[in-house]
């Protein structure tokens, strides 16, 4: 058995208005029903919804594609409100704040619960570091470093072009990093410097902001990987300390995403939920191996089936011999979301 918290950090986007200019079903309600998507399929979650309101740097009016994004700050507030009063924080669930934007931040920040999670997505691509010099005389993550208390309730999403003096503040910060490390490699948004990060003693968690895939162990491998091709070198993000890359990074992820998520996850503790994983002691993978290296074989490895045999969410397990309890009706649900989609693509 194998302890690990994993966790969800679920951002929605106020979909208030369609491309099309419908009006939709109202932003809370929506969000009540991702909450609950959570609650049923076993998700822990932390949702801080977006608050999304200028284009760009210097408060151009939104571009059409992104209106059904924008916010107000009251609009913002009124829908935070009315969440917390329908679905109750609790032990797998809590809010926070994302602001998608530098200028969403001054505006959105005062407004918010002292010591609630911020999120923001930050420095993604070159382009958004070059707009930001333009607008603001700074590079993003410097700017808002200077700006604002970054602490560790922070966590920068992505925060991938960042330079040197970048990279040291924000490990000294508290922050962490979210690194979505397949949707960077799939959008090809360039490599977070991972192995400098990591050496000053920077807090990072993985996630996924695409979803082009949902998966631990290949956002694990890809921050591995990605540092091992960019330096033709080999066990790039081990240290002395921990020697095997994997137990640095899976430990490190479940730190990290603990942080950022501001819930009392990633450890098995009299006080924290009770999540964790049971891996298949008898799968190829594992069964020649030690206890030692069974997550290096379980992050690195990739024949046949997983080898994590149950998930367990809060003392419940939610997934037994690999197959969710409720696995049929979600994936008709799923297939039944993505064709609505296509259609109205
Ligand atoms: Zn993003």
């Amino acid at each position: 058995m194998l302890k690990a918290g994993y966790t969800s950090v679920c951002e929605f986007h106020y979909v208030h208005h369609a491309p099309d200019g419908k009006r939709h079903a109202n932003p809370a309600e929506l969000a009540q029903r991702v909450v609950d998507a959570g609650s049923e399929t076993g998700i822990g979650m932390t949702m801080p919804p977006v608050l999304y309101q200028y284009s760009g740097f210097n408060a151009q009016p939104p571009r059409e594609d992104q209106r059904r994004f924008i916010n107000t700050t009251e609009a913002f507030l009124d829908l935070l409100g009315a969440l917390r009063h329908a679905r109750l924080e609790h032990g797998a669930l809590r809010y926070g704040v994302a602001p998608h934007s530098l200028r969403a931040l001054l505006e959105g920040l005062d407004a918010m619960s002292p010591g609630a999670p911020v999120h923001i997505h930050v420095a993604e691509q070159t382009a958004e570091v070059e707009a930001s010099l333009a607008a603001l005389g700074a590079r993003p993550v410097q700017w808002l470093l200077d700006h604002f208390d970054v602490n560790a309730r922070w966590c920068l999403v992505h925060a991938t072009h960042v330079d040197a003096k970048e990279t040291d503040a924000l490990a000294r910060s508290g922050a962490t990093a979210g690194l979505c490390l397949t949707t960077e490699a799939n959008l090809g948004d360039g490599i977070f410097p991972a192995m400098d990060y990591l050496n000053a003693q920077g807090a990072f968690g993985i996630g996924s902001d695409s979803h082009i895939g949902v998966d631990w162990r290949a956002e694990l491998r890809l921050l591995e990987y990605g540092q091992r091709l960019l330096r033709r070198q080999r066990n790039v993000l081990a240290s002395s300390r921990t020697p095997h890359v994997a137990d640095r990074l899976f430990q490190g992820a479940l730190e990290g995403g603990a942080r950022a998520t501001g819930r009392a996850v990633g450890v098995l503790v009299e006080g924290a939920r009770a999540d964790f994983i049971v891996l298949d002691a008898g799968h190829p993978d594992l069964a020649e191996q030690t206890s030692a290296t069974w997550l290096s074989s379980v992050v690195f490895c990739e024949h046949g089936e997983t080898p994590v045999r149950d998930v367990v969410v809060g003392g419940e397990r939610v997934v037994h011999d690999r197959r969710h309890r409720d696995e049929a009706r979600h994936y008709a649900d799923y297939r039944r979301a993505l064709s609505h989609l296509v259609a109205n693509a």
